[in-house]
């Protein structure tokens, strides 16, 4: 079965990363909650899509030159009057949920990756005994690598469209397989039988990411796809339901 991670908490049901989008998504009939997380300058783990507070909440700046204190203070938009939550927080919503956690490092607001991050992430994780129920994802190969060497748990390259355009499905193996990098993530709009057919002969798993359309989570479900991410996760619950419905008819 096509498993459903909630982006963001849900974004388009809950608003982007809030602490009422991931309490609900922990009560749901899903698979995974998807979310990205950025470091504070006095060392929190934030959970929080953008690098910056500005498109997202009344606050502006760059979460790392910020203290957690200063970024907790920050009201999300469409939050319903909430902050953004700490990593450890997050933790501690789904340890009593069957729902996985589908962690996505983010880089910084110039698109680098921040230094000695991922060991903190993966430490905290540790610490609230949900690392092994963790998969990490990123769109660079370099952050990918760096968490490589320091955890066993899954890594799922996010290949954008341009990287795959650029690339070609060929490219995106050959390096994928370079560096034991186990699942791809491509935009649903790029993904079709071939690409699938491509990815799962050479022994790597095929998902989705941005199904936020009916049309577009029935395509992933109809081209079984390992998982999707949506921002719409208790349409996608009702979108898959139908489905098997069907299936067993
Ligand atoms: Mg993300």
């Amino acid at each position: 079965m096509t498993r459903i991670a909630a982006h963001r908490g849900g974004t388009l049901e809950y608003g982007d990363s809030t602490p009422q989008g991931f309490a609900a998504t922990a009560t749901m009939a899903l698979e995974q909650v998807e979310f990205d997380v950025h470091p504070t300058s006095d060392g929190a783990t934030i959970v929080h899509h953008d690098a910056t507070l500005d498109r997202t909440t009344d606050r502006t700046g760059a979460i790392a030159a910020l203290t957690e204190a200063e970024v907790r203070a920050a009201t999300i938009n469409f939050g319903a009057g909430a902050h953004p939550l700490t990593l450890a927080e997050l933790c501690a919503v789904f340890r009593p949920s069957p729902v996985d956690l589908r962690c996505e490092i983010k880089p910084d607001e110039h698109g680098r990756p921040y230094t000695n991050f991922v060991p903190r992430v993966i430490a905290t994780l540790g610490e609230q005994a949900m690392l092994e129920r963790t998969t990490f994802t990123s769109f660079l190969l370099e952050t990918l690598d760096e968490l490589a060497p320091l955890t066993m748990q899954p890594r799922l390259w996010l290949v954008s469209p341009p990287v795959l355009r650029q690339l070609g499905i060929g490219a995106v193996i050959e390096l994928a397989q370079a560096r034991s990098i186990g699942e791809i993530g491509l935009h649903v709009d790029d993904a079709d039988r071939t690409v699938k057919t491509a990815l799962e002969q050479a022994g790597l798993i095929f998902g989705c990411w941005a199904a936020h359309s009916v049309e577009q989570m029935e395509k992933a479900l109809a081209l079984e796809a390992h998982v999707f991410t949506t921002d719409r996760p208790s349409l996608a619950i009702e979108v898959r339901n139908r489905r098997l419905e069907g299936l067993s008819e």
